[in-house]
């Protein structure tokens, strides 16, 4: 008799690399729908890992090319820069994804809480959205704007619906970095003026351009870049100099101490001179833009204090600037109590920006806008011909009902905020968590030496624990200035249990972590 081990069912750890079916002997049981296993013969010798939480799926079997094989022409022929930000010591070699879960090549299965970088926004493979993309893809693939054909005008009037007045006039791209430099020429053009602002530590995209908005010296080119641009203080209220207990909208805060007055947020007022102060010092009178994101994604999930935005609104639009909203990570419902992020901060902006999780992994981003600026932007002709093609709008106008029909903004709230809670629990246990924070399932868990320096944990130790966390079956991000944050932004279908899957893994990697050092 075979019986069926752990590749569908559970165990988390498998040792360097090796799948759970790939190290048991060679006797192969087919499963419906063409997932593999082996004969049970291997048997981790941690008995004490986590149990993995069932899946029903069985992905096809892998039959490709050599991980090897990969390697070499990933040496050779890929963009170099692909080696440098490859994951892991042991890299992950992924074949197939349903869901919230990713299979590799050797048929292990991993709880995937990155989501490709929070962009997988309903699901890997969701049924409805790949059906939907299969029924265009049998109709008509491209076409451009130049014509009239429905899938363009369907999807702008439902993604129009979710936006309040007056931002009903909807530019479509192909990337988030596509969509923020569209915005900084529309804002210019509307404005005639030139000078942009964005937080310290920020990513708001790698093209030329928008690198000047982007705030974080890794993802800089020592080429002329930048001009107009002028990035200001983040008012993070953990790592910057103000802070305290009651600063964020977060179900969990700082564990800096507060001794402001109800209502009075004196980090607020703080972080506030400091943004007169650009103004008042970096940029010319009047400005073009400030673009913020409601929570920074690549800067760790960054929150400020929960006035801060709609004051700087106010002091950009007295010097005649527009308001940007960068929600290619925010948006989509990820933050749970809203469907933008903006929407937590209480604040109406003039530009909001998308990408990623609007087409659940499809490339696409978006430019929402008001009826006045767009008519700004008409002195030239501007012309996308991917933006808008009729597979990507009938992703992304999937994707919007599936996020209604399954309650995805719902899960994302009851799931964000429960990890979120246990979080904090494991932060009070083991001294080098420094914060846990964010809304929904946008979550930064920042490392550091020790609570009372705050310094961040060297890459070392981080990509340790980070390794572990792999090998007991879960996907996670890194990111932050120093790269002391993981970065927790899963595809919102994740479940309680599968929370709860992971909370046991990070414990036990944290627990082994501190017993080695
Ligand atoms: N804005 C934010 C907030 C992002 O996180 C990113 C990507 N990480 C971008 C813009 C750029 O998006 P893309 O990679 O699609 O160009």
């Amino acid at each position: 008799m075979y019986k069926v081990i752990s590749c569908l069912s559970g165990r988390g750890a498998v040792l360097s690399g090796q799948s759970c079916c790939s190290r048991s002997s060679s006797a192969k049981l087919h499963l419906a729908g063409g997932a593999i296993c082996q004969k049970s013969a291997f048997k981790h010798p941690n008995k004490d890992l986590p149990e993995m939480p069932p899946c029903k799926f069985s992905p096809e079997e892998y039959k490709g090319m050599s991980k090897e094989r990969m390697m070499e022409i990933r040496k050779q022929n890929c963009n170099p820069m692909t080696m440098k930000v490859t994951y892991y010591k042991k890299p992950v070699f992924i074949h197939q994804g349903y869901m919230q879960w990713l299979w590799d090549v050797d048929g292990r299965r991993y709880l995937d809480l990155f989501a490709g970088v929070a962009t997988v926004s309903v699901g890997h493979c969701h049924p409805k959205v790949t059906a939907a993309a299969k029924q265009q893809l049998d109709k008509l693939w491209h076409t451009t704007n130049i014509y009239v054909y429905p899938a363009l005008h369907e999807y702008c009037e439902k993604l129009a619906s979710y936006f309040p007045d007056p931002l009903k006039v909807i530019y479509l791209t192909n990337s988030g970095s596509e969509a923020n430099d569209l915005a900084m020429l529309m804002a210019r053009l509307h404005t005639g003026n030139f000078d942009i602002i964005t937080f310290r530590g920020s990513y708001h995209g790698g093209s030329p351009q928008t690198m000047g908005l982007t705030s974080n010296a890794a993802y800089k080119y020592p080429v002329a870049n930048g001009l107009g641009c002028t990035n200001t203080m983040c008012p993070d209220v953990f790592r910057g100099p103000w802070g305290g207990s009651h600063c964020r909208d977060s179900p969990v805060q700082t564990i800096r101490d507060c001794g402001c007055a109800p209502g009075h947020c004196m980090a607020n007022v703080q972080y506030i001179e400091q943004f007169k102060e650009t103004l008042a010092t970096s940029v010319p009178n009047r400005i073009a833009a400030f673009f913020g994101e409601p929570i920074q994604g690549v800067g760790g999930a960054v929150q400020y204090p929960k006035n801060f935005l709609q004051d700087a609104y106010k002091l950009v639009r007295e010097r005649g600037g527009v308001c940007i909203a960068d929600e290619v990570q925010t948006g989509f419902g990820r933050t749970g109590n809203h469907f933008w992020g903006f929407e937590g901060h209480d604040v109406l902006p003039d530009m909001v920006t998308m990408a990623k999780g609007i087409g659940n992994g499809f490339p696409m981003g978006a430019v929402v806008t008001t009826p006045e600026i767009a008519a700004s932007f008409c002195k030239g002709v501007h012309f996308n011909t991917f933006g808008g093609n009729p597979v990507a709008c009938a992703i992304a106008s999937s994707v919007l009902d599936t996020i209604r029909e399954d309650g995805t903004q719902q899960n994302s709230l009851d799931v964000g905020t429960h990890l979120m809670a246990e979080l904090a629990k494991l932060r009070d246990k083991y001294e080098i968590i420094g914060d846990v924070r964010g809304k929904g399932l946008q979550i930064g868990v920042e490392m550091v030496k020790d609570k009372a320096s705050r310094e961040p944990l060297p890459a070392v130790a981080m990509s340790e624990i980070f390794e572990d966390v792999k090998d007991m079956g879960v996907l996670i991000g890194k990111g932050g200035l120093y790269g002391q944050t993981f970065r927790i932004k899963p595809p919102m279908c994740i479940t309680r249990e599968d929370a709860d899957f992971f909370l046991a893994v990070f414990d036990k990697s944290l627990h082994s972590y501190m017993e080695r050092k």
